[in-house]
């Protein structure tokens, strides 16, 4: 692994071996990782994220000092029982773990020869002769490009004994910043942040807002606030009940009212007669002062408890305090930092900014009425007010879309480079999708046409098609696949239709293959579970091109599957395919056309960021004679309830499902839990019903059988994990009942849902919850109210954040510092606009270095990430 690159290169690297470098880079990258995804002891590709510290604590370069090893090696024991640990003691165990690294790693770092001291002298400095210093670097036009972004190295610096007026970039190490010593670098250290790019980009989690500048009678408990007013009177004591407790006591008035100011200082040196009187003296009456703090409702009207104050000398005079009155940035801190020692390294680095380049060229910023990045930078960490927070915010979201986007535009050009064969059905040819039409037991709704000709239109093309095909729940994507299937089978090539689960592969198989017999097309399966010979008949039918359309799971990615003429490969809920998975799959021989299909329908603005790169066709109508589902809520208490609908449905010759949780985290124990629901309903509850059970370990037969079962009435009740959560089609289903409803996310019950009310009869869900959780069952409301896929996924996003809507495996997720999915679609758009721009007048973004060399970093850390993972 390599040095993460805003990291490394501001360090001479010549006399630290590169193996102990990379060692150290390696773990503060795993440390990152780890810290951005929750400490949750991220699995990576061979082992757990502690496990592999432990190990590379355990066995250091043979060059790390004796000392180093002494110092880490009590953390290696530690590491090993990280996993058994509560999220505080990791957190703790990660911040140690971070500063130890840092100091070992500045401690092998060569000793840099020291600068002689400077004098002020009165004459210009950088005449010639004499001393040898060179003239001040870093001031005028030799400075070396700098991206703010980037990892921008100042050229032969190495060496230079003039650090402190060296430029800062980005990859400067924060050591080495003037006004930064090595005690607060450690400290940051245990934040990760180790060089200027990363403390800028750490920005602030919240502000205080004392702009807030109000007369006293318009102050606002509960509401930060900055006034000005005179000390009517000023009472300084110690408290009675505790010597070493000093308070001020200030009555404040301006023209619109009266207020209350207390502080409190603890310790002996504030009880002295001395200093409580020159409190007295300094607050004496007449005295205008500034005041910023919180406002509290007390019996005597508004009051601030322990505020900011500042004398000032006349009410019209500056006030000296940086943060009275105005916007103070709040951080996410670490223990043993405190905020001013952080708030002082920021303003540190900010006056350096100035100096770097904006990636973004004049004309485009103007375009889009965005600030100069150096200046959101510092209105981030530093804001005038709101609104150069809000003006400076935007500036830096814009950024990150942009920098997403322009990567999805360049996959996307570089997708529709690729020949790929045109599927365009010969005329006067068989008309396949015209025959389908015609046995196929119900017309197309307009939207299944529509997009159909969408997709057609992509296939007849020599490009390939990339699209995502979205639709709610039973707004039949099956058959417009399948009726592109066809297209691709009637211009001479072959399809291939991938699910997420054998389950629903199967399903897939059994639906074509009651339609592709009568059209004389060939299909078959192929899953992880298909008999050896079985797999050696279908791959050799594949190759000479017998078999035409092969439906399957990711077994068609793993196996050496090869096709004879692969025209089109159907991708079914997508978004459990990451995008890895899809590049193997394009990588297999010929360039195929894609299409993808999501049951899940995700918000415009995530399908943007997550899939950029593909067009996108929307079915946005169910078809015909559907009967709403009625969706209830139930405390888990009146669970009775749900199990007589049970049986009053199966008594009208209706079936049901019951569904249980299953979390990632601990399968056996919910495996457990179904298991025992099963025998529970069935042995007691409907002991007069057929019982049928499916989850996730049984083999694939056994699910067959307990889905075919349930599909012909022979068991009416189906105890079920989520398994069935996608594609499960039992048009009898009536009854969907959903166990701890709370541990869902809205769009994966609303998919669950979608398991019912999929024949004539109306049909019904109902949601068993805590009933404790207020905020849980609010959110299950939503569920009652819509039925429409897009606005619970949008709601979703809102509540859960886009990693759980997604699903917490995927990766691809866009690296979002400031950015908010539901709040910044304006500018989301707008970054799209300007990317797909950019790229199409200039794919490899010559013209724009700033830019070109920002994706090249972030692709850098996303690489590390993945390898990492
Ligand atoms: P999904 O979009 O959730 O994958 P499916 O393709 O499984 O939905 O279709 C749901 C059900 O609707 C299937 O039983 C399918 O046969 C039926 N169906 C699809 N299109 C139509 C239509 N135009 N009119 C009536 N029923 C349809
Ligand atoms: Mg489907």
């Amino acid at each position: 692994m390599s040095l993460r690159p805003d990291t490394g290169d501001a360090q001479p690297s010549v006399s630290t071996p590169g193996s102990l470098e990379s060692w150290f880079a390696s773990l503060q990258q795993a440390c990152r990782l780890e810290a951005e995804r929750g400490f949750g002891d991220l699995m990576g590709r061979h082992e757990t994220f502690s496990s592999f510290v432990a190990r590379n604590l355990d066995a250091p370069p043979s060059d790390l000092t004796p000392d180093a090893v002494r110092s880490l090696m009590p953390l290696a024991a530690a590491f090993s029982r990280y996993r058994l640990e509560d999220l505080g003691r990791r957190q703790h165990l990660l911040r140690q773990l971070r500063q130890g690294l840092h100091q070992v790693r500045v401690q092998n770092r060569p000793a840099l020869p020291v600068a002689p001291p400077r004098l002020r002298l009165l004459n210009a400095p950088g005449g010639p002769g004499g001393g040898g210093m060179p003239p001040a670097r870093g001031s005028g036009s030799s400075l070396p490009p700098s991206s703010p972004y980037a990892s921008a190295t100042p050229s032969g610096t190495s060496g230079s004994a003039d650090r402190a007026s060296l430029p800062l970039l980005a990859g400067t190490p924060l050591a080495e910043v003037p006004g930064i010593g090595p005690r607060t670098a450690t400290q940051l250290a245990g934040l990760g942040l180790l060089v200027v790019g990363d403390l800028i980009a750490h920005y602030p989690r919240d502000y205080l807002d004392y702009a807030n500048l109000v007369r006293i009678a318009a102050l606002v408990p509960g509401r930060t606030a900055t006034v000005v007013a005179t000390v009517r009177r000023c009472h300084a004591f110690s408290s009675p009940r505790n010597p070493n407790l000093s308070i001020l006591e200030l009555h404040l008035q301006d023209s619109t009212g009266r207020l209350r100011v207390s502080r409190f200082f603890a310790g002996r040196r504030f009880s002295s007669p001395g200093w409580l009187k020159s409190q007295q003296r300094q607050f004496s009456p007449g005295t205008t002062v500034a005041v910023s703090g919180l406002v509290k409702e007390t019996a005597y009207g508004p009051a601030f408890s322990d505020p900011l104050l500042e004398v000032l000398e006349s009410a019209g005079a500056p006030v000296r305090s940086p943060l009275i009155g105005r916007l103070v940035p709040v951080y996410g801190l670490t223990e043993g930092l405190r905020a001013e020692t952080l708030r002082r390294a920021i303003q540190a680095v900010l006056p350096h900014l100035e100096r770097w380049n904006d990636p973004l060229p004049e004309a485009l910023r103007l375009r889009l009425a965005l600030l100069p990045r150096q200046r959101a930078l510092r209105g981030i960490h530093q804001p005038t007010d709101q609104a150069d927070l809000q003006a400076s915010r935007r500036r830096l979201v814009f950024d990150e879309f942009l920098l997403l986007q322009l990567g999805l535009a360049q996959r996307r050009q570089k997708l529709r480079q690729r020949p790929a064969p045109a599927l365009d059905p010969p005329p006067g040819g068989a008309d396949l999708v015209g025959q389908l039409r015609t046995i196929l037991p119900f017309p197309f709704t307009g939207a299944q046409d529509r997009v159909l000709a969408e997709i057609r239109h992509d296939l007849a093309r020599p490009q390939p098609m990339a699209r995502l095909l979205q639709g709610d729940v039973g707004s039949g994507k099956t058959v417009v696949a399948l009726a592109a299937l066809l297209c691709a089978i009637e211009a001479g090539c072959q399809g291939a239709l991938m699910a997420p689960t054998e389950v629903l592969a199967e399903q897939h198989l059994a639906k074509l293959a009651h339609w592709l017999p009568q059209l004389h097309v060939s299909c078959a399966l192929l899953t992880g579970s298909t008999p050896a010979r079985r797999r050696r008949e279908l791959l050799q039918d594949l190759i000479n091109g017998q078999l035409q359309i092969l439906v399957g799971t990711h077994a068609l990615l793993e196996d050496p599957v090869q096709f004879d003429r692969l025209g089109l490969v159907v991708v079914d809920e997508q978004h459990r395919f990451g995008v890895r998975q899809r590049n193997r799959l394009l990588a297999k021989g010929l360039q195929p056309h894609l299409l993808t299909m999501t049951a899940t329908p995700i918000p415009r603005t995530l399908a943007l960021s997550v899939h950029g790169d593909l067009d996108v066709s929307q079915i946005d109508e169910l078809p015909p004679g559907r009967t709403p589902i009625r969706t209830r809520l139930l405390r888990s208490g009146e669970r009775q309830e749900a199990w007589e609908l049970v049986r009053e449905q199966v008594a009208l010759g209706q079936r049901a499902y019951v569904v249980l949780p299953l979390v990632e985290d601990s399968e056996k124990l919910d495996l457990r839990s179904a298991v025992e629901e099963h025998r529970h309903l069935a042995e007691e509850v409907f002991a007069d019903l057929r019982v049928g059970l499916l989850h996730g370990r049984l083999s694939s037969e056994a699910k067959q059988t307990a889905i075919g079962a349930f599909a012909r009435g022979e068991s009416q009740v189906l105890v079920s994990t989520t398994v069935v959560e996608v594609g499960v089609d039992v048009p009898e289903a009536s009854v969907m009942v959903i166990e701890h409803a709370e541990r869902f996310g809205l769009a994966q019950l609303h998919q669950l849902r979608g398991r019912v009310g999929r024949g004539a009869a109306a049909s019904h869900c109902l949601l068993l919850h805590g009933g404790n959780n207020a905020d849980a069952r609010q959110r299950l409301e939503v569920l009652v109210r819509s039925t429409d896929g897009f606005e619970i996924a949008e709601m979703d996003l809102r509540l859960r954040g886009p990693g759980q809507v997604l699903g917490t495996k995927q990766s691809g997720l866009p690296d979002l510092a400031l950015a908010s999915l539901t709040d910044d679609a304006d500018l989301l758009e707008k970054a799209r606009e300007l990317a797909q721009e950019l790229v199409a007048a200039d794919p490899a973004l010559e013209a724009h270095p700033g830019l070109r060399q920002a994706l090249l970093d972030q692709r850098q850390r996303q690489l590390e990430a993945a390898r990492l993972n």
